[in-house]
């Protein structure tokens, strides 16, 4: 039986996790929040303690943290004399790492578990928390072909869609252009929608419009950011996430670093960026980034 370390159980982690307890495995987990773990172990996992508990016995780990600090924190260790889990895995323990982060922690962190014998991948996820629940998401992997291989073993039980990016840190690279066009498209459904509502149409007639039009695309598919026009979508749910405005800004942030790195025009995701950036210190941080739509509501008619 594959033993796996399932490391963060947040709105993605958790759906993801179950599905590998679903598929059969055992699933050791452990998240800084002791309610999560317990939820978990409800549904069939094994709770631990600490990310050393996790790791007993384990031939591979999953992690599913916020960003680059929290995950080289966990990998490589921290500025508190914690030992990173490179330093006390079982030899030939598998790592994979599906947080969204910069490429250059991404290698980092490779190029470590490397030099100690071991394997790592890069694996961000896209689908969001619907496609975490239903097993469907996308991974964009960087890393060997060895590696890649083998993660595709324990990838397959949460996801469709696995491709390999190329080597170490492409997998983020792939993410990073993804998430600056969601953000992109975020934003223009939003404005699009509302621009439709102040004139008078209907917005589940105007969605349904240009979901047979050219303006088509997955957020206005999937995720419709005006409230009540898709039963499933966090708009109609309070925008309760989902995936955070917060994260969703870390996101184009690592988009514009990597543009500003290798001197690339990103007008419209600096724009993107921006108008997250303002959505965020309006006290919108743990929403669902598609409240963006409240941002363009006018409040005075
Ligand atoms: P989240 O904040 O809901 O979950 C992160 C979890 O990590 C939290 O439960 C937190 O307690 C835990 N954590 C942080 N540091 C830890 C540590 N040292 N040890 C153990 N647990 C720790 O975030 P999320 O929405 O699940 O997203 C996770 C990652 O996936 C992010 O990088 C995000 O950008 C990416 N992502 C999210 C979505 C989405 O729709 N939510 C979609 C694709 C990718």
């Amino acid at each position: 039986m594959t033993t796996i370390a399932f490391i963060g159980l947040g709105n993605m982690g958790a759906p993801m996790a179950l599905n590998l307890v679903k598929a059969g495995c055992r699933v050791q987990v452990f998240d800084l929040v002791e309610q999560s773990v317990e939820q978990l172990a409800s549904q069939g996992a094994v709770a631990a303690n600490s990310i050393e508990e996790a790791l007993s016995g384990a031939n591979a780990v999953v992690t599913m943290l916020p960003a680059g600090e929290h995950v080289r924190a966990v990998y490589l260790g921290d500025h508190q004399g914690n030992k990173g889990l490179i330093d006390v895995v079982a030899p030939n323990t598998l790592l994979i790492d599906s947080s969204t982060i910069d490429p250059d922690s991404a290698r980092l962190v490779a190029s470590y578990a490397q030099s100690k014998g071991l394997e790592f991948v890069d694996a961000p996820v896209s689908g969001g928390v619907a496609g975490a629940a239903a097993g469907s998401l996308t991974f964009i992997v960087g890393g060997s072909d060895k590696a890649f291989d083998k993660a595709e073993q324990v990838l397959k039980h949460m996801g469709k869609n696995i491709f390999h990016a190329g080597k170490a840190g492409d997998g983020q690279m792939g993410k990073i252009c993804n998430n600056l066009m969601l953000g992109i498209l975020m934003s223009g459904t939003c404005e699009a929608l509302n621009l439709g509502i102040e004139n008078g149409l209907d917005p589940n007639v105007l969605s349904q419009i240009m979901l047979q039009s050219s303006g088509r695309n997955w957020a206005l598919e999937l995720y419709n950011p005006c409230p009540d026009v898709m039963e499933t979508a966090p708009a109609s749910n309070g925008y309760q996430p989902g995936f955070m405005t917060k994260l969703m800004l870390k996101d184009l942030g690592l988009g514009l670093d990597t543009a500003a790195k290798s001197q690339t025009s990103v007008p419209m995701g600096s724009l993107a960026r921006n108008l997250f950036a303002f959505h965020n210190a309006n006290g919108n941080a743990e929403k669902d980034f598609s409240s963006l739509f409240e941002f363009y509501q006018s409040k005075n008619k």
